[in-house]
């Protein structure tokens, strides 16, 4: 399987599906394929347009294609982002994750490889990672942030945008949901 032709075809509709999407990753049991590989890629355009792009250590990496990944956290230290899901369309919860992390596995040609992330990259590996175990991250998220992308773009402009209550979310996280 491993530098075989039927892999790498699957890495490339993996990528197109991503991009597609659009999103920052993808495992292949999200479309169908019961196997342990995941891509990610971020990209300058969508970051630019992510208001909360540096606080999310966000940076721009080429496409990562990863066959049996596994992590292991570099630190204690976590943070807490929204994140959503291409399997769950329409939704975004706050979830808690490790800001760095180590990965390892190999490449679809079968060589080993080790990489250190951080930041957002980091996020996105533990998400993807996740899927090939069948966790999802409403599995992991802080329930009651669990809330519609785009809640209320159809309202018309002059009234208040519906989103996580101030009753019970802390300001801040209502801030971060409106960014
Ligand atoms: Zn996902």
């Amino acid at each position: 399987m491993l530098g075989s032709q039927e892999l790498a075809d699957l890495v490339q509709q993996m990528v197109d599906t991503m991009r597609a999407a659009p999103g920052v990753g993808l495992a292949a049991p999200q479309i169908g394929i019961p196997l342990r590989v995941i891509v990610l890629e971020d990209r300058p355009e969508y970051i630019a347009a992510d208001a909360a792009a540096a606080d999310k250590q966000r940076l721009p990496f080429e496409p990562l294609v990863i066959v049996n990944p596994s992590l292991r956290p570099l630190s204690d230290e976590g943070a807490r982002f929204f994140e959503g899901c291409l399997s769950v369309p329409g939704y975004q919860a706050l979830v808690e994750r490790y800001t760095a992390v180590e990965c390892s596995g190999v490449t679809p040609e079968g060589q080993p490889l080790t990489l250190a992330a951080h930041g957002w990259q980091a996020r996105i590996l533990q998400h993807e990672v996740d899927h090939l175990q069948g966790i999802l991250y409403v599995d992991r998220m802080i329930s009651r942030s669990f809330a519609a992308r785009g809640a209320g773009t159809r309202l018309p402009a002059d009234v208040p945008r519906p989103g996580p209550c101030s009753c019970c979310h802390p300001i801040d996280q209502v801030a971060a949901a409106k960014a």
